[in-house]
């Protein structure tokens, strides 16, 4: 399994050229630097925190940081430490997180070594956090996405299990991939209102039972409008999943 990218893969691009591009806005240069650094950096979290699941969920929060923060790295050619920075400190916290919550639970002793590419893994969790958006979609785009998504009845068989004409299944998957989106944008948002500067939506999101559903997709999404803070940090977030699944939902 590899990851879309744009950028050729016959020319060797340096950290800083990457660095410099993606903090200007590159989506193709974002991508090619989780080409570079998703695996490693994976690697390094199982090395701390012995947990590969912990690890691919601190290494999305590292690209999330760093689609954001990007552009305030002084130096482009230290691009590689500051990722490993980020990624120690996320992972530092996710370990005193995890002692405050058991501090006397045993580990596993297979869950750093299994095996699996990080990828897979990748695909795992944004399977999972499609299916929590999902929440947030009509009964009716629910029943598609399951269709096209997780069973991938596409083209003409699609508008056959649907009984409506080819034209009219295109039509409907580019909506739903919209909608598709905004739901896991407006998702990724309240997943992160505490940790997100965003004193509102927080104070909104207090005693959040984490049901994702349609009223909440579109509260969260007005929210988001009005927001400058959380729709910066919505479309970084997407970015770095639409990196994590590499293309995935380009498949719908
Ligand atoms: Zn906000």
């Amino acid at each position: 399994m590899t990851f879309m990218t744009t950028v050729p893969k016959n020319r060797i691009i340096s950290d800083t050229e990457l660095a410099r591009a993606a903090a200007a806005g590159d989506r193709a240069a974002l991508a090619a630097i989780y080409n570079r650094y998703a695996s490693p950096l994976h690697a390094y979290c199982v090395g701390m925190l012995r947990d590969r699941h912990a690890a691919s969920d601190c290494v999305q929060e590292v690209f999330c940081i760093a689609t954001t923060e990007l552009p305030k790295l002084r130096n482009a050619d230290k691009l590689r430490p500051w990722l490993y920075a980020i990624a120690r400190r996320n992972a530092l916290r996710a370990l005193s997180d995890r002692r405050r919550e058991a501090a006397c639970d045993e580990l596993p002793d297979d869950a750093a070594t299994g095996p699996g590419p990080f990828t897979l893994t990748a695909q795992n969790e944004l399977r999972q956090l499609i299916a929590q958006a999902a929440g947030g979609l009509s009964e009716r785009d629910r029943h598609v996405l399951e269709l096209a998504y997780r069973h991938g009845v596409t083209g003409i068989e699609l508008a056959q299990a649907l009984g409506i004409s080819h034209d009219s299944t295109k039509k409907l998957l580019q909506r739903l991939r919209d909608t598709v989106e905004r739901s896991l944008g407006a998702l990724l948002v309240a997943r992160r209102a505490p940790q997100n500067g965003c004193p509102q939506l927080a104070a909104d999101l207090s005693g959040w039972d984490q049901q994702f559903t349609v009223l909440m997709r579109k509260r969260i999404a007005r929210h988001i409008e009005s927001c400058s803070t959380c729709d910066e940090y919505r479309r970084s977030a997407l970015n770095a999943v639409a990196m994590l699944g590499g293309g995935v939902l380009d498949k719908l």
